[in-house]
């Protein structure tokens, strides 16, 4: 079985085969930096994580280079800086720490590159240059636009027919487009706002420019994969190809073999989205659940299809992790055997990342590791351990895992009964032990007497 995926381009499956197998690059669009994350943005961060992971274990850890962006950047993060009277950098430093501490947390290696927009402007500023002069861009009072009747390929990655572009834009179309689908490279800052030395006068870069240039910078062209949320396909990517291909030059290069991108993460019907409001932070979510539950809970589901947030989502998932675990810590005495993943589980990944079947396998695992005898039990466990590493999943100790949701509250109350219990029973007061563990087991609590005394642990 081979790796197969989804192109939004084709708009098919097609197998993997990389530009060169021995450097094989992804690139997806990252955050832009002035506030918590919410659980919509993780969700490509962990799905594209998975396939990280799936090209690592394919074409070697060194062979496989994954490029992330982070936006510095923007209207909204300089309206926060202006908010708290400070420079952007205080804004993006503080954000760009917080997330990448949060989708550690949900599992995600960081990516080989972080790009800033802040820190790539020799090249943005380097890109427009080519743009503008071989007939791709031109410039406008104070802005350099880019001209897409130059470009034959214009809207052939969205599907997006000139005439919806233009009837999209009439409405206000500024008086130095030469056409109104033509977007923006470069603009002048207005007051207060970051600035950089242009050929074109003093401003600041459009948004779709900092991943071309960040592209051509980190990567070069063509990469394999270029990953982001559907709701970058147009106007993002659709501009981010233009730019990339025509300042290249040589469009037969191509800009990225494989365009993949993952559906919404939706709560309550519509599109979770900051503008929107309603959003659930993985800050918060962090508080009432591990990182390792909600990284399930994102993956429940195909990556391609609209996933729907709720509380149930959340409790099924630390149930699923429940079940896999106790399966483990019932069987600590196996010595797992030096497998691999299991095939079909590597089969349903490969298959465009068909998570929702790789994670039935990891359930049919659990059952053979308790059910198999002598050799078959080391095998089930090897494959278990290999094929959820793989995914991310199942690093943690399995008693860790089950005192993870235990609080501070239910701690004393547990060290408190067990006190009263070794006093219940130094003085032979039976029916109070009893009692005690009876209040015990209501709190799915079990007491393991050894010989270092009691200790316990939450039932599964
Ligand atoms: P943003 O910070 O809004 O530019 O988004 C960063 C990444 O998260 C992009 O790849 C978006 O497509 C993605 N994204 C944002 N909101 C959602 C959502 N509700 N569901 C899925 N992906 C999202
Ligand atoms: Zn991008």
């Amino acid at each position: 079985m081979t790796l197969s995926l989804y192109d939004t381009m084709a708009r098919a499956k097609r197998p993997f085969v990389p530009h060169d197998p021995k450097r094989v690059t992804m690139y997806v669009c990252g955050p832009t930096v002035y506030n918590f994350a919410h659980i919509g943005n993780a969700r490509p961060v962990v799905a594209f994580d998975v396939l990280f992971r799936l090209l690592r274990f394919q074409y070697g850890r060194e062979a496989v280079i994954y490029a992330a962006n982070v936006t510095d950047v923007d209207d909204k993060i300089n309206k926060k800086a202006a908010e708290e009277g400070v420079p952007i950098s205080v804004i993006t430093d503080r954000y760009l720490g917080i997330y990448n501490a949060d989708m550690s947390v949900l599992g995600a290696l960081r990516p080989t590159h972080q790009p800033r927009a802040t820190q790539t402007m020799d090249a943005i500023v380097e890109m427009i240059g080519k743009l503008v002069a071989n007939g791709s861009a031109y410039a406008a009072e104070g802005h350099v636009l880019f001209n897409t009747q130059s470009y034959a390929d214009y809207g052939k990655l969205s599907g997006h027919p000139m005439e919806d572009m233009i009837a999209g834009a009439r409405v206000d179309v500024a008086p130095y487009k030469r056409h109104p689908a033509d977007f923006v490279l470069w603009k002048p800052s207005k007051d207060n706002e970051p600035v950089w030395d242009s050929p074109w006068g003093p401003g600041r870069p459009g948004w779709h420019i900092e991943c071309s240039a960040m592209i051509e910078q980190t990567l070069g062209l063509p990469i394999d994969i270029h990953g982001g949320g559907i709701d970058l396909l147009f106007p993002h990517h659709e501009n981010e190809m233009a730019q990339g291909v025509c300042a290249h030059g040589d469009h037969s290069v191509g800009y990225a073999r494989y365009w993949m991108h993952n559906g919404f993460l939706n709560m309550g019907d519509e599109k979770m989205s900051k503008s929107l409001g309603n959003v659930a932070l993985v800050r918060d979510l962090l508080a009432q659940a591990p990182g390792e539950a909600l990284r399930w809970a994102l993956l429940v589901g195909h990556y391609r299809a609209p996933l729907d947030w709720t509380g149930d989502l959340i409790a099924q998932s630390k149930k699923a992790l429940d079940r896999l675990y106790g399966a483990l810590r019932r069987s600590s005495e196996v010595v797992a055997a030096d497998t691999g993943p299991n095939p079909k589980f590597l089969e349903a990944l490969e298959d465009d990342l068909n998570t929702p079947a790789a994670m039935a396998e990891l359930f049919a695992m659990a059952t053979a590791l308790e059910t198999a005898k002598g050799e078959g039990r080391a095998r089930a466990k090897g494959e278990l351990l290999a094929s959820a590493h793989l995914m991310g999943f199942l690093s943690g100790d399995p008693e860790a895992w089950f005192q993870a949701g235990v609080t501070d509250d239910l701690r004393e109350k547990v060290d408190a009964l067990i006190e009263e219990r070794i006093a219940a029973r130094a003085a032979k007061d039976w029916p109070a032990a009893d009692r005690i563990r009876d209040a015990l087991t209501a709190l799915n609590v079990e007491v393991m007497d050894g010989p270092a005394g009691a200790t316990w642990r939450i039932k599964e």
